[in-house]
């Protein structure tokens, strides 16, 4: 970026300590704008080698360790990634600073926060996926005691907002696995501003692991249609992080 000459050194000093701030304040599991770039370029073989923004560790119902998961993603040579556990962050703190002891100055993959929260959305359960939202927001905060939403507090609306206010993404979970239709789902979602869906996604257990081609490129169309980010994930629960179950 280029600035205008400045003769005086306490304006100088300002801009830098100003520039400094404003980067601090942004730490690489909250940039969103980073994160956006990704799901912009998110393909059917991103995940599970590349890409992976869906998984459970034993924080909430997966059993994995938030360590064994770290270890089996740089294993893997995953370049980004979320853990997205229910209604928690224990298992995101334990893998960043697993991250950070191990690398401080260069930490790969690039971790974002995440989570995925139990809402009510056109009178059916569905999935909604938070990313790179700051875990320390009051607005999140409701959401991270480790027990779904009730009532009001369930509403898709209320919890895409509380996503956004948190400085989050907001992603639909597996669109075509409610019993409402998927088209309908997806409408409603984006009606309510939600910020993507999880395009990539396999319906079954496959062994390997591989997206659903006919319910992916169904998402996929949809998603076009109403101009929201892609997202994928193995949404792993077992020990292997190349497996759903
Ligand atoms: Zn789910
Ligand atoms: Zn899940």
């Amino acid at each position: 970026m280029a600035h205008a000459p400045v003769s005086n050194p306490h304006q100088v000093a300002l801009q830098v300590s100003l520039e400094a701030a404003t980067h601090k304040t942004i730490p690489a599991a909250q940039d969103t704008l980073a994160l956006r770039q990704v799901f912009q370029n998110i393909q059917a073989d991103s995940c599970p080698y590349t890409y992976n923004f869906h998984m459970h560790t034993a924080c909430s119902d997966g059993k994995l360790q938030p360590e064994s998961l770290m270890e089996q993603a740089l294993h893997l040579g995953l370049r980004g990634m979320a853990i997205t556990d229910h209604h928690t962050v224990k298992g995101y703190k334990f893998a960043q600073q697993w991250l950070l002891d191990r690398s401080p100055e260069n930490p790969i993959p690039h971790l974002w926060t995440g989570v995925e929260i139990t809402s009510r959305l056109i009178g059916t359960e569905v999935h909604i996926l938070g990313y790179g939202f700051n875990p320390d927001h009051q607005s999140i905060l409701p959401y991270l005691q480790g027990t779904a939403p009730q009532e009001e507090q369930a509403h898709a609306a209320q919890v895409i907002r509380a996503i956004q206010q948190a400085g989050g993404l907001a992603v639909l979970a597996h669109p075509a696995r409610y019993r409402q239709p998927t088209e309908q789902v997806i409408e409603a979602a984006a009606s309510l501003g939600i910020d993507g869906v999880e395009t990539y996604y396999a319906y079954n257990n496959p062994n390997p692991w591989q997206t659903s081609p006919e319910q992916s490129q169904q998402v996929k169309s949809l998603s076009v249609f109403y101009n929201l980010l892609d997202t994928c994930g193995t949404d792993t629960h077992g020990l292997d992080l190349l497996r759903r179950i």
